[in-house]
């Protein structure tokens, strides 16, 4: 992208503003500048290394060959590997694969049961540079407040300029927010409702090198009968070098603090309850740690006249699922599609809002809702064990991913509708179970887990 020029304060009129130069936003900018908007993208890093969201679920390939990166190129040139399955391990040393079903590969629904692990450092210079090709223009400075025209009315309320803390106004036609969950900058000026799952956790990770590597994510259940889950991934983000990461709730990482551990003592500590990974943080000299916090939430009302939210700015989802990358390039290009047609208008109709709204609230909840009764809560989990918990969720996961892709709801009210309202089922169902297992009896390891510890059949889930 093209850098502007720093020092004294100036004034930028331009046609679309996109607010973070992370994943969502550059999708968006390369959107919006192939379709002739000239773009600024405000960042405010001038490095962007050690990022995560390296593990794809089913969607985000065909989101990544709009943008000009199809799959195959992503492995030959190694920003990739490919992701067969998943795996789930517990420290007993069992194991199961998870994998979509062959049959799906066949007609007449010609899926792609193949997705990608990345190395996101890399992926993410590939579109920058594809963004800066098309005349983006990146501004490294920090947005500090907007020019809002009618604030106090939620319907009319219109975005005029911005202004950086170090005293640019950017006046444009467009704003669009993908400033991630911790700035989360339209969504916390305007005050829009959210709902939040489970405590804040914390995330600490490393990539280390790992010579025996298989082509897929291993998610590893750290023992928490009763508790709320903990887990580590393992992530072959390239070959020979994998990314792995320990995820818990921020007490727990305190309490680990509290005895005199830091994040590499951690992180040490927590693969140690695995025979591989054990190994693989033995072999390498020296475990360089990252470590960030989040919150699982999702914010309502992240349309309005001339502004949209995208990315973990309107949702995040927990890593778990998988589903970040996918929401952020499912935004950007729902989000840039909707400024393309509504360009010579100038305002997004009504209509056209609530129904990008209640498509992003109403995948980010329910993803973020099973993942919180499966897994995190013990209920469901200590009754069905590990491996029939992802057994059961594996299936709405892989049939959402199917649906939204086969149905593409962009604008359609009567598919948004159809889809909407599958997803609202789904979790509600889920509600149910939960309900229903918190008058069950809990066992301590569920006897199918033991029966199938030697088993390494895999589970096709559909
Ligand atoms: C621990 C962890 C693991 C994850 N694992 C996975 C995974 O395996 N698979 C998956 O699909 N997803 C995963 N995700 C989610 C995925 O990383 C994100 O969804 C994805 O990177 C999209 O991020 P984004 O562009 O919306 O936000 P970000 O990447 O956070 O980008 C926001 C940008 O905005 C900039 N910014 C913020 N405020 C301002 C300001 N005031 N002015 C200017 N710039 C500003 C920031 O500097 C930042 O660069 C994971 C997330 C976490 C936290």
């Amino acid at each position: 992208m093209e850098e502007s020029r720093q020092g004294k304060p100036q004034v930028i009129e331009t046609d679309a503003v996109v607010i973070g130069g992370g994943l969502s936003g550059t999708a968006a900018a390369i959107h919006l500048a192939r379709a002739g908007f000239r773009v600024v993208c405000i960042e405010q890093r001038k490095e962007i290394s050690r990022i995560v969201g390296e593990s794809l679920d089913w969607s985000a390939p065909e989101l990544f060959a709009n943008l000009g990166f199809p799959m195959k190129e992503l492995v030959d040139t190694e920003v990739a590997t490919w992701k067969r399955h998943i795996t789930v391990a517990q420290n007993d040393g069992s194991s199961k694969e998870f994998l979509p079903g062959a049959w799906l590969a066949e007609r007449p629904w010609n899926v792609e049961v193949r997705t990608l692990h990345l190395d996101r450092d890399r992926t993410d210079a590939c579109l920058r540079k594809t963004a800066r090709k098309l005349g983006v223009t990146t501004l490294h400075e920090r947005v500090a407040d907007f020019a809002v025209l009618d604030e106090h009315d939620s319907r009319a309320r219109r975005i005029l300029g911005l202004r950086t803390a170090q005293g640019t106004f950017v006046r444009a036609s467009w704003f669009v927010d993908a400033s991630g969950s911790d700035a989360s900058l339209l969504a916390k000026r305007f005050e829009l409702k959210s709902v939040a799952f489970g405590p804040r956790k914390v995330a600490i990770w490393a990539h280390l090198p790992t010579p025996e590597w298989v082509e897929g994510t291993t998610l590893y259940m750290v023992p928490s009968q009763g508790e709320y889950m903990e887990w580590v991934w393992e992530i072959p983000v390239r070959p020979g070098l994998s990314s792995v990461g320990y995820i818990a709730p921020g007490s727990s990482v305190k309490f680990q603090r509290a005895a005199g551990m830091g994040t590499q003592d951690i992180l040490v500590r927590q693969c140690g309850h695995f025979a591989r990974l054990k190994e693989i943080v033995e072999r390498g000299s020296e475990v360089e740690t990252a470590t960030t916090t989040f919150l699982c939430r999702t914010y309502e009302g992240v349309c309005g006249t001339n502004w949209l939210i995208v990315g973990e700015a309107a949702s995040q989802s927990d890593p778990i699922t998988g589903n970040g990358v996918t929401a952020a390039l499912r935004h950007a290009e729902e989000a840039t599609a909707l400024i393309r047609r509504y360009r010579h208008r100038g305002t997004i109709p009504s209509f056209a809002r609530s129904l990008y709204n209640y498509r992003v609230s109403t995948v980010g909840l329910y993803f973020n809702s099973l993942i919180e009764k499966f897994f995190y809560q013990p209920t469901l989990r200590d009754r069905l064990g590990f491996f029939g918990t992802a057994r059961i969720y594996t299936v709405p996961a892989w049939l959402m991913n199917l649906v939204y892709t086969r149905m593409r709801p962009r604008e359609s009210v009567i598919r948004t509708v159809a889809i909407t309202s599958i997803l609202n089922v789904i979790r509600f169902s889920t509600w149910l179970a939960f309900q229903f297992g918190l008058l069950l009896p809990s066992r301590c390891q569920s006897p199918r887990d033991r029966k199938s510890s030697p088993s390494k059949e895999p589970v096709y889930a559909m």
